[in-house]
């Protein structure tokens, strides 16, 4: 679903943030990378929908060259989860979670109604919290809205980076298990980035092990712990 070919990165300074890069995603897996910070876990997901262009290689998704894909048509079919949610502040989450139902040429109403079905989704009562700002959420909370947004489009393909990194560790957790539970639910094909190796072995079906760079390892979780 998700395959990078012998992918490089340099960025204009010179910098290499990934050299030589091969690995796939298979379909409805979910794959963590994990490694130190500035070991290329960002650059990496980000030229997944064309944020970041490799400077040499190729990405594909479902089989097709991300670089000959038109980034509005690629965006729409790749849910994207970033660790600082940017919601529209003057707007309520349920207006929030309805933007992109609406982008996608959904009435008012059916948009309003798909963004309640998404917030409970994700586990927040639409009742209770649609009709509040984001500023009246917790950081989990607005967490929660994030994800449902980046499901408004049902799209196949999530990259999500840190998304549950700004929030404290019993917060982490629930969350962690919310998404576990809901993927195992709606089987989308998940990049997930993070420097924890205890959130990337709870959720990966596979893990990978950035070093500086490259994948030192990719593997499921107990060869990753080294079990035998
Ligand atoms: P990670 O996500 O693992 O923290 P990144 O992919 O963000 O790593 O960064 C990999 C390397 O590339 C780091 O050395 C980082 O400083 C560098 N880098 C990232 N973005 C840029 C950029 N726009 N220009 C130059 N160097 C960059
Ligand atoms: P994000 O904040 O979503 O992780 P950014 O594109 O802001 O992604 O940057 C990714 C990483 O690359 C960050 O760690 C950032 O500090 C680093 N970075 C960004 N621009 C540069 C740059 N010009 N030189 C070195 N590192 C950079």
């Amino acid at each position: 679903m998700i395959r990078f070919e012998q992918v490089t990165k340099r960025y204009p300074d010179g910098t290499t943030a990934v050299e030589d890069l091969s690995f796939e995603v298979a379909e409805g897996e979910l794959v963590t990378l994990v490694g130190p910070s500035g070991c290329g876990k960002t650059t990496t997901m980000k030229m997944v929908n064309r944020l970041i262009e490799p400077t040499s290689g190729r990405v594909l998704v479902n089989g097709e060259d991300v670089a000959a894909t038109d980034p509005v048509r690629l965006r729409r079919s790749i849910g994207y989860v970033i660790q600082q949610v940017g919601l529209l502040p003057h707007r309520t989450v349920l207006d929030n979670t309805a933007t992109v139902p609406r982008l996608l040429g959904g009435t008012r109403r059916q948009s309003r109604e798909r963004a309640a079905e998404l917030l409970d989704l994700v586990g927040l009562d639409p009742a209770v919290y649609g009709g509040r700002y984001p500023d009246q959420l917790s950081g989990g909370q607005r967490q929660r809205v994030g994800v449902a947004r980046a499901l408004a489009a049902d799209p196949p393909v999530l990259l999500m980076d840190e998304p549950f990194g700004a929030v404290d560790p019993v917060v982490r957790e629930r969350l962690q298990n919310e998404f576990l539970a809901l993927q195992a639910e709606l089987r989308k094909t998940v990049l997930l980035v993070t420097h924890d190796l205890e959130e990337a072995v709870r959720l990966g079906d596979r893990i990978a092990v950035y070093g500086h760079g490259r994948i030192e390892q990719l593997d499921a979780p107990a060869a990753v712990l080294g079990a035998p």
